[in-house]
């Protein structure tokens, strides 16, 4: 089969063929990519930073946000069946581990990760197992949804951790609307009646925010701590969830959270420097979040099965896999950019 790999870092990827994956044990599953996601960890993937941390051996293939249909299975595989439409939990997980029985996928003590340090879905099949695959609606499509497998995923997980908290009447501040934030603030349309207040840089994209669920959007232009601390009277938000974490994005969103509130970090970059008076003072949660559990993803795709979640795409056969990649690299995708073996 046709797939897409790395074959050393700081060079392109490369299209080759390979053979096609088959059932070797009981709870595999192979799938007939339908969608595979273009994602900015590809492009860090190519820059070297996950050598070190994924140990991966060279040459292999790429790409971990995957859906498509069921194309083989092992004799103990239950839960779905060949041609099945499903999307790809990103981590294989093992099933039996504390984190595992606790529903707690990501956090699972021996998982794998397809894409990162094992065959990935820039090809035509990928395998899997049983424990990953979610059968989605059949209203929905592999290409159009491969993308909630990882950044929707990620942006559902927290805006649903959040959601749990959120009474209706509190505010909910999120920074950033770009890919996951976008997500975000339709997932918490869906879950909560909290306001929603969306800051971001870019003035479309704080338009289209309030296009899509957001009760209020404050272009970050200096004076947006200001302005959000008018939108909550003068107390800030119960909750703030930031798709940022670089570029001085957290000391704003903390300026902006409420005595008691939580402060749930998503994006990733700069430390977070508030002085620990202040935490036990103001009695503030600093809450990690990371990619999103099985149940996690199911619950995505019902709320993409009743149209509440949507994405935009940007849709390239796998021999146009560098367009894609040089069109992510060079910010000429909106919304997410998919090949399409
Ligand atoms: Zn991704
Ligand atoms: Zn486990």
């Amino acid at each position: 089969m046709k797939a897409v790999q790395v074959v050393g870092y700081h060079r392109p990827l490369e299209l080759t063929e390979v053979s096609e994956p088959t059932v070797t044990g009981p709870f595999d599953v192979v799938v007939r990519i339908g969608g595979a996601g273009v994602c900015r960890t590809d492009l860090h993937i190519l820059e070297g930073q996950w050598a070190e941390k994924s140990g991966v051996t060279l040459p292999y293939t790429i790409g971990h946000e995957n859906a498509g249909w069921v194309h083989a299975v092992g004799a103990a595989v239950t839960n779905v069946a060949e041609g099945d439409k499903v999307i790809v939990h990103p981590l294989i997980t093992c099933g039996l581990c504390r984190a595992c029985r606790s529903g707690d996928d990501v956090h699972c003590a021996a998982s794998r990760f397809p894409g990162i340090d094992t065959a990935g879905g820039y090809a035509e099949y990928l395998k899997t197992s049983a424990r990953s695959v979610v059968k989605i609606d059949d209203a929905l499509e592999p290409s159009d949804v491969a993308a909630l497998a990882d950044a929707g995923l990620t942006a559902y997980h927290a805006a649903a951790k959040a959601a749990r908290r959120l009474r209706p009447g509190d505010r909910c501040v999120v920074i950033g609307a770009g890919g996951l934030g976008h997500i975000g603030v339709q997932v918490l349309k869906a879950l909560t009646a909290a306001e929603i207040v969306v800051v971001d840089r870019n003035p479309d994209a704080v338009k289209l925010a309030e296009t899509i669920g957001a009760d209020h959007g404050v272009v970050a232009d200096g004076s947006h701590v200001a302005a959000v601390l008018d939108l909550t009277g003068g107390d800030g938000a119960e909750t703030v969830i930031d798709f940022v974490g670089e570029g001085g994005a957290t000391r704003d969103g903390i300026a902006m959270l409420r005595r008691a509130g939580d402060y749930h970090v998503v994006g990733y970059g700069e430390n977070i420097d508030v002085p620990t008076i202040d935490i036990i003072s103001t009695e503030i949660n600093l809450i990690g979040n990371l990619v999103g559990s099985y149940n996690d993803l199911c619950e995505l795709m019902v709320l993409a099965a009743q149209g509440k979640v949507t994405l935009h795409t940007q849709k390239y056969p796998l021999d146009r896999f560098q367009d894609a990649i040089d069109d992510l690299d060079n910010g000429r995708v909106r919304g997410r950019a998919i090949l399409t073996p």
